[in-house]
């Protein structure tokens, strides 16, 4: 006999099906990404209406069926109401969402990327940094959670720690300026080009990497700095994550 079981978890997307129904994506920290469905929340009189749309964070009650899950009961603990008032914002916490989904797997626990998604949708709606900060942080923290990692300490040719001028997508992370002088390295990495990164945003990539979850978003950057590290992210994430975000093209009015 299988029992309800209790998991905390964000809802990353809700799809209407049927004519009352959602079927969920739900990334939990006990079992990962899991979809499940709710059945009859979409119903004018459903008490649950509210609780299965994305953004919610709480707990979910959940009957594991022999294919798949059902939603049998959730209690919301946050459900990031301000992304809604502001448009840029609202694109940017959905292309969170997508994002996650993209790196998760089902059935592999998930606490530190939902401690990561949670943290960074609570910046977007606090406002205290700018939205494009944000997204720079939570893609560089969440690549790292989920195993894809940029090498900033080191050169990944010959492991120096100095003069690291250049970074490289498909190579993983900085080139030292010797390299780059010495060896053709763009043609190693099958043509890729190699991109040109200044102390200041190579440093604030360490910074990013290094610092604690709770006091991350709070620092900010110069312009150039920014779109630097926005520019390098934006490479590497195509490179290694190897996926278009539909939410990246409605984010493009805002960038
Ligand atoms: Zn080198």
């Amino acid at each position: 006999m299988t029992e309800n079981i209790t998991v905390t978890g964000m809802i990353l997307s809700a799809q209407p099906m049927g004519e009352y129904d959602r079927r969920l994506v739900l990334l939990t920290k006990e079992l990962g990404k899991i979809s499940a469905f709710a059945n009859g929340v979409r119903r004018p009189t459903s008490a649950m209406s509210g609780v299965t749309q994305p953004f919610v964070f709480g707990n979910f009650i959940l009957y594991e069926g022999r294919n798949s899950y059902s939603l049998r009961g959730a209690e919301a603990e946050q459900y990031f109401p301000e992304l809604r008032g502001d448009l840029e914002a609202l694109y940017n916490g959905v292309y969170f969402c997508e994002f996650v989904e993209a790196l998760t797997q089902e059935n592999i626990p998930a606490k530190e990327e939902l401690r990561v998604l949670y943290r960074s949708l609570s910046a977007l709606s606090k406002k205290s940094i700018g939205k494009k900060l944000v997204r720079a942080v939570f893609e560089l923290r969440m690549l790292a959670v989920g195993g894809i990692k940029p090498q900033v300490y080191e050169c990944v040719r010959c492991r120096k720690k100095e003069m690291l001028r250049w970074f490289s997508s498909r190579g993983g992370g900085c080139v030292c300026e010797e390299c780059v002088r010495k060896t053709d390295f763009g043609a190693e990495y099958e043509g890729a080009p190699v991109w040109s990164v200044s102390p200041s945003t190579l440093y604030t990539m360490q910074f990013i990497l290094s610092t604690p979850l709770e006091s991350l978003y709070t620092f900010t950057v110069k312009e150039e700095v920014l779109n630097e590290l926005r520019e390098i992210l934006s490479q590497f994430v195509t490179v290694h994550v190897g996926r278009k975000f539909k939410s990246l093209e409605m984010l493009e009015v805002f960038s």
